[in-house]
């Protein structure tokens, strides 16, 4: 329905996809449902009660007492975790590189797919993370996949770490995007979405600006000819 789709923006480590799809649904007036951050959640909980990504049992009850908080803020967007602001936990180094093999339990999947369901089935919402296009919202209004050459997303990614006060290497950096790209792209199950209706954007010469703008452009083009 116009002015209350789905749009889901699908991309790898440092693509933008999340600036991107916080500011797009800023201006659109949509709740955004950062999933990556939701998948962080539950690997900073486990990690912080020693539960190994092969724990099922354990897993499954940490998933059942989980109480997990999107809070969409204008600068940026704030995660509480049982009632804690960990929106700087979730993005240390550290959780990024472990967040990959909780991601790959199917227990954990089933979990928040059904969870992020629930946020957009009332529409006005723009999703981003790995498997919107093809598994959470495969009748999105809207299928983006951002894409960006890796040594531009690395250089993304540290310049955001530093800017948070985080240290971190520039090679390293690199290294755990180069690792987390492989996952994304092995996954048995919510690989990197790549359906016949996404249309892609490589985004390795755009600032977020001109990138959100040239989605907000195609969306409302769209909604005009669909009116027209
Ligand atoms: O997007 P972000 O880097 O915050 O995502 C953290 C991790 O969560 C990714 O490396 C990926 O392994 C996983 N993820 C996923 N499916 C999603 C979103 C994120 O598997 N829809």
């Amino acid at each position: 329905m116009i002015g209350n789709e789905v749009i889901t923006i699908d991309g790898l480590v440092g693509s933008g996809k999340s600036t991107t799809a916080r500011l797009l649904a800023q201006r659109l007036g949509f709740r955004h449902l950062d999933t990556g951050a939701m998948y962080r959640v539950v690997a900073l909980a486990a990690s912080q009660d020693h539960i190994l990504p092969n724990h099922e049992g354990k897993l499954k009850k940490l998933l059942e007492d989980l109480d997990i908080e999107l809070l969409s803020c204008s600068e940026s967007d704030i995660v509480i975790l049982n009632g804690e602001d960990v929106s700087e936990a979730i993005r240390r180094p550290e959780i990024s590189r472990i967040v990959g093999s909780f991601a790959d339990q199917l227990v954990v999947r089933n979990f928040l797919v059904e969870r992020q369901r629930g946020v957009g089935k009332f529409g006005g919402t723009v999703a981003d993370g790995r498997d919107m296009a093809s598994v959470v919202f495969p009748d999105a209004d809207f299928k983006f996949r951002m894409v960006a050459d890796i040594d531009e997303r690395s250089r993304r990614r540290h310049t955001e770490l530093l800017s948070k006060g985080i240290e971190a290497e520039y090679l390293q950096v690199r290294e755990d995007i180069h690792r987390r790209d492989i996952e994304d792209a092995s996954r048995d199950y919510g690989e990197l979405s790549s359906t016949d209706d996404i249309v892609e954007i490589d985004t390795s010469n755009w600032t977020i600006e001109e990138q959100v703008q040239n989605i907000y452009s195609l969306i409302v083009s769209n909604r005009e000819k669909i009116k027209s």
